[in-house]
């Protein structure tokens, strides 16, 4: 099957390694790639696993669980995206549909690598 974030690849040869462990997404853009991938299989763990540890206390597990299982995820396209060392940007758009409704989600996110991998920062 193709990769669900978009990237015109297999799934196995595309977000897979990271999600199965097998590898460590190189750059802030690929973990934006494999988290939203992540949600469209319903993959809460990764999405915890890749959440930057100080930012997880902010994390609803049982509310983004919710609002995985009830969301269809149809599409992330990559605006943006920018890094230096350690730290990350991708600006970002997602199209999917919660309870029956069509809607899209734009978002700036910031990215920190810690010890070779990347993390997820949660703003709010
Ligand atoms: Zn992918």
């Amino acid at each position: 099957m193709l990769c669900p974030c978009g990237s015109n690849e297999k799934y196995e040869s595309c977000c897979d390694p990271y999600h199965n462990g097998a590898a460590v997404a190189p750059n802030a853009e690929k973990l934006m790639r494999s988290r939203y991938s992540a949600f469209a299989m319903k993959n809460m763990n990764y999405i915890i696993k890749t959440t930057d540890p100080v930012d997880l206390v902010k994390f609803d597990r049982t509310a983004n669980e919710r609002w995985m299982l009830e969301s269809e995820f149809l599409k992330l396209e990559i605006l943006q995206s920018s890094e230096n060392e350690n730290q990350g940007t991708v600006e970002f758009q997602a199209t999917f549909k919660h309870m029956g409704k069509v809607q899209t989600h734009h978002e700036v996110s910031a990215f920190r690598k810690i010890n070779g991998n990347w993390f997820y920062r949660i703003s709010q």
